[in-house]
């Protein structure tokens, strides 16, 4: 786009989707953008399904990665840092006219600071604003399809929707299954449902940077996986840009009495 186009867009859009990824290693088979080229994906098509009532931001292509640091290449942003670029993108978009947000994020370090960021969007911004790691909204899929018991990073799944989104970042003859080692504390099982967080990096979990056995990917797979959280965020988003849409213009009424 130009700003020309920029200008038009921006007038008729109520929304922005802002992608969020990482620069960080994704085991044997996978390059460093995978995140951030899955999250622009996904926000393409997402992009595609609501015009023009949406328009889509370039992705935010480093996140938070502290844990992937001991596999050479990968760049990590300090949380604070990746929050304050949200954050900025978010205030230069609102003054361009738009006051609805949805990061989609597709990197796991990111969570934390979204979560952080959306709350001091929502009250120090005043916009609407969600964030989804889209991959949770395919969770049914993910439970009936995908057959690896370790997951969530360069996995069946991830790589399955690598192969189907970006296809550019999976280097197929490499592909290999996890070289999984397990978390360190008894307590943590898997290391996310336990009632106790302790900060891990992958060199501890995995020797390869991998998890899971992604040499059951497919790119039918992926596209499954991807279809179903489409129809997921575009339900969502539509729901909630006719609310806030209402909640906006009583707000202009307000604004414009006073
Ligand atoms: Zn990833």
């Amino acid at each position: 786009m130009t700003w020309q186009d920029a200008k038009d867009a921006l007038a008729r859009a109520e929304l922005a989707i802002i992608p969020t990824g990482s620069f960080e290693q994704h085991g044997p088979h996978m390059t460093f953008e995978v995140d951030s080229a899955r999250a622009y994906a996904f926000g393409k098509l997402l992009a595609e399904r609501l015009y023009p009532r949406v328009v889509l931001a370039p992705p935010i292509a480093f996140g938070v990665s502290y844990h992937h640091m001991a596999f050479p290449g990968t760049i990590t942003l300090r949380p604070d840092t990746f929050q304050s670029i949200v954050y900025d993108v978010v205030w230069s978009l609102r003054e361009h006219g738009i006051q609805q947000f949805l990061l989609v994020n597709g990197h796991g370090g990111n969570k934390p600071s979204l979560d952080v960021t959306a709350v001091r969007l929502r009250h120090e911004l005043g916009v609407r604003v969600a964030w989804s790691s889209f991959t949770m909204l395919a969770s049914e899929v993910k439970k009936a399809r995908v057959k690896s018991e370790v997951t969530g990073h360069a996995c069946e799944g991830e790589t399955s929707q690598a192969l189907y989104l970006a296809p550019h970042v999976v280097k197929r003859e490499r592909i290999t299954r996890g070289a999984t080692k397990g978390y360190p504390y008894k307590l943590l099982g898997k290391g996310n449902n336990s009632g106790i967080v302790v900060p891990f990096t992958f060199d501890e979990i995995t020797d390869n940077g991998a998890l899971g056995d992604a040499t059951l990917a497919s790119a039918e797979l992926g596209k499954e996986l991807i279809d179903a959280a489409l129809g997921k965020a575009v339900e969502f988003l539509t729901d909630f840009m006719d609310k806030n849409a209402h909640a906006r213009s009583r707000r202009g009424v307000k604004a414009i009495d006073a």
